[in-house]
């Protein structure tokens, strides 16, 4: 195969315990799927899921052990901070129930769904698109994956960021909405899982602006430590 410009690299994470790295297709991510933190948005009550995207080289992959760098983002000046639990699909398929749902995941990682939350509120009140307050460049750190068998209880893991160490975010998994089976059975109905998927879950309240020089550690218990410093 040839090319009329040199093809993007591919955008991919590391994994834990193996040289290999993840392949990323693409980023999904669950708005709201946590009660406390629809609350903080302004909504009550258990809605449908709902997904949007982020392209996969919004993706900063940071190795384990390693701190991360994001450039804070053009155009907003409240850049939010989402810590979220991020599943990673290893085999892809559609209409996949939520009782089969664990056959089609790889591994988990530590992620950040960075927002320009100015921009998405305006994008809000105007109906319009939240691809600028969501899926703009580096507005995806994650740490590494680890794999499904060395992840533990991933379903009742403790989830908090840190901001220059204090606690901003602290939740458990338990608390989402829709669990991961579920979220994974209403997305595959909408689309067609592929391996390499990355599924952001949603976050926990707590979430606030960050500003240039800030230092954010961020950890799901048994998945490692995500470090990210704005620039
Ligand atoms: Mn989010």
């Amino acid at each position: 195969m040839s090319y009329v410009i040199t093809p993007p690299q591919a955008a991919s994470v590391p994994v834990v315990g193996r040289s290999e790295r993840f392949p990323i297709h693409r980023i999904y991510c669950v708005g709201r799927n946590y009660e406390e933190h629809a609350k903080e948005m302004g909504f009550t009550g258990r809605e449908p899921p709902f997904f949007f995207l982020k392209p996969a080289d919004a993706a900063v992959p940071v190795n384990a052990g390693e701190t991360g760098t994001m450039a804070y983002p053009s155009l907003t000046s409240n850049l939010h901070h989402e810590i979220e639990l991020v599943v990673a699909i290893g085999t892809g398929g559609r209409n996949i129930l939520a009782a089969d749902a664990h056959m089609h995941i790889y591994g988990y990682a530590v992620g950040l769904d960075m927002t320009r939350r100015d921009l998405q509120g305006d994008m809000k009140k105007q109906g319009r698109p939240w691809c600028i307050g969501k899926a703009f460049d580096q507005s995806a750190p994650i740490g590494p994956i680890t794999p499904v068998a060395q992840a533990g209880d991933v379903v009742n893991a403790e989830i908090y960021l840190q901001v220059n160490g204090k606690d901003r975010q602290r939740s458990n998994v338990s608390k989402l909405i829709w669990n991961i089976g579920e979220t994974i059975e209403h997305l595959s109905a909408a689309w067609e899982l592929q391996p390499g998927d990355l599924i952001f879950t949603g976050t926990p309240e707590g979430v606030a602006a960050v500003v240039r020089g800030d230092m954010l550690t961020g950890s799901v218990s048994g998945l490692g430590t995500l470090q990210v410093k704005i620039a």
